[in-house]
């Protein structure tokens, strides 16, 4: 058993934390009291054969998630307790506080959320214990607000220095103004993601900006409330965790995940799409060849973070197809985009993209695929939000809400360097060619767009 623990934190947190258990539940054939219901025999052992991966069996054979819930206010837990699933959890598992975190990494990170982090600890150390072999964390949380953000990323240290041989994948949601109008978010992502490059294995993004973009251009949603964005992530979060629930053989645990994707350590933060994208209610209309499926998951629109792969190259990229399809047509088709588009892969990693398919399509569809890439497009996101970070910091603006939490000034300064370098790290390998001194192969002869 190589098991994964799962901890939520925060309003997003613990929102996109929920649907996900809401999906793979229904996927899994668990009913909301932890009862199997499976399908049809014949999907039962591809159901229960690695549930233990997610799920711990309790007496009388019923499953509960391996997931910790904590927020620093009782409200999105309360809802989520009454909510559909809301009897599945383990009600120890839920920790919480009362004093809110105000949208402010420092009272997450040092201080309402240093006050309540033990009592986290206690409970993911219960977890832990019970069990075989841990292979890691998956952490959910926003990055723009105090408690997924601050108080998330104080966990992430924690369970690294107890757990340091453990693998630890986050879900991340970066704030877009676009979504948000707290001010002080770009502050908040900044902190956290000087963080997350040092205490994080692999974090899969998700912006909010982008998220946003899709369900308005793409699924034609005039006003995409979070539930539409949470559709997405959910949807994405089932996709990129299939080959670790299901049976299969690539990326079929978090390690493998990450020595496939990761060529420097620092460079973890990937792009996902998903395809075919549908809105909350409409998925069932929806039916794609495999070449469409293929089209669509490398297209810079299905991307979940506000960034265009073909401003930058891929140093990898993994594919999940779900359904029942045709191995050799997938290979055939991901061949084809390879070689079409081949100057927007770095030729100095070979066989840089993996695919795999899994028989269980998600519910609602009856094939799908998943993308997860490491683009070097990627610094995009982190210079807008670096840009909005400089904007307010050069005027040392809102710093008091910060510093009046005991922070230091030079958190915020290294917090931008850290970030700044990451980009130019990702520039730096943009423009790499095989040959050391070889010439900047610059935008000329690079097609326009991706043809499959
Ligand atoms: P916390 O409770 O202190 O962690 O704060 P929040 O999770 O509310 O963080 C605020 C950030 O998260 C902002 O960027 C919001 O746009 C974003 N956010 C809050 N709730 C959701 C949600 O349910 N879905 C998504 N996609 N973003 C959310």
């Amino acid at each position: 058993m190589r098991e994964i623990l799962h901890v939520q934190g925060g309003q997003c947190g613990n929102q996109i934390g929920s649907k996900f258990w809401e999906v793979i539940c229904d996927e899994h054939g668990v009913d909301p009291t932890g009862s199997y219901t499976g399908d049809e025999p014949s999907s039962s052992d591809l159901q229960l054969e690695r549930i233990n991966v997610y799920y711990n069996e309790a007496s009388g054979g019923r499953y509960v998630p391996r997931a910790v819930l904590m927020d620093l206010e009782p409200g999105t837990m309360d809802s989520i307790r009454s909510g559909p699933y809301g009897q599945i959890f383990r009600p120890d598992n839920f920790v919480f506080g009362q004093s809110g975190a105000g949208n402010n990494w420092a009272k997450g990170h040092y201080t309402e959320g240093a006050e309540l982090i033990d009592s986290v600890l206690d409970v993911v150390r219960k977890e832990a214990e019970n069990c075989d072999c841990l292979q890691g964390f998956q952490v959910c949380h926003s990055l723009g607000g105090g408690t997924g953000s601050g108080m998330g990323t104080l966990l992430i240290s924690k369970i690294r220095e107890e757990y340091p041989d453990r693998m630890m994948m986050t879900f991340s949601v970066f704030p877009s103004p676009k979504v948000s109008d707290t001010v002080v978010e770009p502050y908040n992502a900044t902190l956290s993601v000087h963080q997350l490059v040092e205490n994080a294995d692999e974090c899969m993004v998700l912006d909010n900006e982008a998220l946003y973009d899709i369900c308005f251009r793409t699924l034609k949603l005039t006003t995409p409330s979070f539930g539409d964005l949470n559709h997405l992530i959910s949807a994405t979060m089932s996709g990129v965790t299939c080959c670790l629930r299901f049976p299969g053989q690539l990326n079929s645990d978090l390690r493998k995940l990450a020595v496939n994707l990761i060529p420097f350590p620092r460079l973890h933060f990937f792009m996902v799409g998903f395809a075919p994208l549908t809105s909350r209610g409409s998925q069932h209309y929806i039916s794609l060849t495999v070449p469409e499926l293929t089209q669509q998951m490398w297209d810079a629109k299905n991307m979940m973070c506000a960034a265009d792969p073909r401003h930058g190259r891929y140093l990898t990229a993994s594919a999940m197809f779900r359904g029942k399809m045709s191995t050799k047509e997938v290979d055939e088709q991901m061949i084809n985009v390879q070689n079409k588009n081949s100057s927007y892969f770095v030729e100095w990693i070979p066989n840089n993209v993996k695919s795999s398919v899994c028989d269980i399509p998600p519910k609602g569809l009856k094939m799908s695929s998943t993308f997860v890439g490491n683009s070097t497009s990627i610094q995009e996101m982190f210079r807008r939000v670096s840009e909005q970070f400089t904007a307010m910091f050069r005027r040392k603006a809102f710093l008091h809400w910060y510093t009046g939490e005991g922070m230091d000034e030079m958190e915020f300064t290294e917090a931008e360097s850290n970030m700044n370098d990451l980009v130019a790290e990702y520039q730096q390998y943009q423009d790499a060619t095989v040959e050391e001194e070889g010439e900047y192969e610059g935008e000329e002869g690079v097609e326009e767009n991706y043809e499959s």
